[in-house]
């Protein structure tokens, strides 16, 4: 009889143990890259992201901004050989040039019923987050990666700050590096966007619900690497006149997909 239940035991680790590992071997194996723009397109209010204090640098509001160039970042990445599926927690922009653009990109809309409401993951129950039903979208696709396209805000005036980094799980540390080099090497400063030589920093989230920390924790249950890109600040004049014109903001989105593909191929 005690030998039975050891047996069962050892069993049982082991179940646990090849679970995880088939878990993490499907990641890897995976050729899959989802891109999810950020916040939401309010039918009245428009995009309901962070954007510039007013319109003397540019005119700048982040949700809408990924609507028009998430799919930059996504040729990138597929003309390396990878596919890309684009998401959104909102549902398809009333605005009819956005909805043209999300229409073309294939954009998947999750059509969250409450996009302000805390919504619970699918996948593992016990994360939580505003924005959660893009993920469960995300882990669905059993990607190699899971990309949330933002930017950052200081405060509602205009400020020279400089802190951008990209917030990883810890199954995307390696991840956020690779998007952080390409952004600092070919965007900040020599690359045309001020930021007083500080380089983009990478910086691990798994705190919880605030800003997102649970999309990132319910990624890292299924040991799919995940960031964030908050590395450029709507409040800052010298990031949004930068990104205020059409060629800098391509390149932009395009360095996001350079960073997610140099990691892809390191793997
Ligand atoms: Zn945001």
């Amino acid at each position: 009889m005690k030998h039975f239940f050891i047996l069962m035991l050892i069993a049982l680790c082991c179940l646990t143990g090849c679970t995880q590992q088939m878990m993490q071997a499907q990641v890897r194996d995976s050729r899959i890259v989802v891109l999810d723009i950020g916040h939401y397109y309010h039918p009245v209010r428009g995009g309901q992201g962070a954007r510039t204090p007013d319109n003397r640098y540019g005119k700048i509001e982040e949700c809408e901004y990924w609507y028009r160039y998430a799919g930059h970042t996504a040729r990138i990445i597929e003309q390396a050989g990878y596919q890309c599926r684009i998401c959104c927690r909102g549902s398809l922009p009333t605005d009819k040039e956005l909805a043209a653009i999300a229409i073309r990109e294939g954009v998947h809309h999750v059509n969250t019923p409450e996009p302000n409401a805390i919504y619970r993951c699918r996948q593992h129950p016990h994360r939580m987050a505003v924005g959660m039903l893009s993920t469960n979208y995300a882990l669905d696709q059993k990607p190699a990666a899971v990309v949330y396209l933002h930017h950052n805000s200081m405060t509602a005036r205009w400020m020279v700050y400089n802190k951008g980094a990209i917030y990883c799980n810890e199954a995307g540390g390696d991840l956020a590096l690779a998007v952080a080099k390409v952004i600092t090497d070919t965007i900040y400063d020599d690359g045309g966007m001020p930021n007083h030589g500080l380089p983009c920093g990478v910086i691990l989230r798994n705190d919880g619900r605030k800003g997102g920390g649970d999309w990132l924790n319910a990624c890292n249950d299924s040991y799919v690497p995940a960031i964030i890109t908050e590395a450029t600040f709507l409040s800052n004049p010298e990031h949004a006149r930068f990104l205020g014109k059409e060629k800098n903001a391509i390149r932009y989105a395009e360095a996001i997909g350079h960073g997610v593909v140099n990691y892809l191929k390191a793997r």
